[in-house]
């Protein structure tokens, strides 16, 4: 069966969420209101999902929906946010109904996993395409920004790093594994990251800056150095890598995943050595996992990584939409 846009809007995204205190208006008017409180800062960001090009051409719709919300709540994530509101605007080549049910009910179920409400959007017919924007609040005083890095911090990653390259490539078909049950592994880590939305929301009294590894490690690392201008020293020995990456993979496979390319949506941040303590504290119980890495230097010191206390010369390729 297919609806008209008004159709789609009501029987697919309307109503299907109770309000919360802070909205105002959603979905149905010009636009939503929202009340933002007192000493807090909304959060925005905005990710667009196109087909064949952040997401391959057959994907279900239920693992689309999860995608696209997870990426866009790793972004709150890497600021401390709390994820509040999100808009969906929707292109898609016809308005098949079995499609769009399967899609809204992941949509809503990962929107209500992480308290998200669902308040406007825009539906349109094209390639298909999904763009997100995603609200959350932060008390001011605690944002975690990228430019705040200092020379002596201690950089940590959160989880491990590379295991949804891996499964990317499985999908890909660039790389192959006899074992079902581990490529199924792989492939789930690639279709269905998990935002780092509790460890965001500890590092806000923890953590000088942070940014979530959607592009890969060198890469966002980079954009937290040049924000913040400093250099750093990566110890390669140190880079969190899975034993099902280990015993399946060669190493320089698994580096090379691990530092160049992205979509493991893991954190990676900064913390001062007098913050130490607390973060040791919080992984005891097992508030959030995390690995040290490296250190933060003086900018002249540049970028190095560091492998058995040499220096490694590497290139520097992550994920870029225009080369
Ligand atoms: P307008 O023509 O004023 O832009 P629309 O007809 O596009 O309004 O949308 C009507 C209402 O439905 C608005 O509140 C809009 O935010 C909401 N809306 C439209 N598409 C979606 C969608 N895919 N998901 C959620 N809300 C949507
Ligand atoms: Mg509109």
């Amino acid at each position: 069966m297919e609806y008209n846009e008004f159709e789609i809007i009501s029987k697919f995204f309307k109503n299907r969420q109770r309000k919360d205190k802070n909205q105002i208006k959603g979905i149905g008017d010009d636009s939503a209101l929202i009340k933002v409180p007192k000493k807090n800062f909304l959060a925005i960001s905005t990710d667009t999902l196109v087909e064949g090009k952040h997401f391959l051409k057959n994907i279900t719709p239920k693992e689309l929906a999860y995608k696209a919300v997870a990426v866009n709540l790793s972004d709150l994530a890497a600021m401390g946010a709390k994820p509040k509101w999100i808009t969906l605007s929707i292109t898609m080549p016809k308005s098949d109904s079995i499609w769009l049910k399967s899609f809204s009910i992941s949509f809503f179920n990962i929107l209500n996993k992480y308290g998200l409400n669902l308040i406007g959007g825009d539906t349109n017919s094209g390639p298909l395409s999904i763009t997100l924007s995603i609200y959350g609040l932060i008390e001011r005083k605690n944002a975690l920004l990228r430019e705040n890095a200092k020379n002596g911090d201690l950089i940590y990653i959160t989880g491990n790093l590379g295991e949804s390259a891996a499964g990317l490539s499985l999908l890909q078909k660039k790389t192959f594994l006899k074992n079902v049950k581990i490529c199924n592994y792989l492939i789930k880590k690639h279709l269905k990251p998990i935002p780092r939305i509790s460890e965001g929301i500890v590092l806000r009294n923890i953590a000088n800056a942070a940014i979530d590894i959607s592009d890969g490690l060198i890469s966002d690392l980079g954009h937290i150095l040049k924000s913040s201008k400093c250099g750093a020293d990566i110890n390669l020995n140190q880079i969190p890598i899975s034993k099902v990456l280990i015993d399946n993979f060669k190493i320089n496979q698994y580096l090379n995943w691990a530092l160049n390319s992205g979509e493991d949506y893991e954190l990676c941040f900064t913390i001062s050595k007098k913050n130490v303590k607390k973060l040791n504290l919080a992984i005891k119980k097992k508030i959030i996992k995390c690995t040290c890495i490296g250190y933060v230097t003086p900018i002249e010191n540049g970028f190095n990584l560091i492998k058995n206390q040499k220096k490694i010369i590497f290139k520097k390729t992550g994920f870029n939409h225009f080369i």
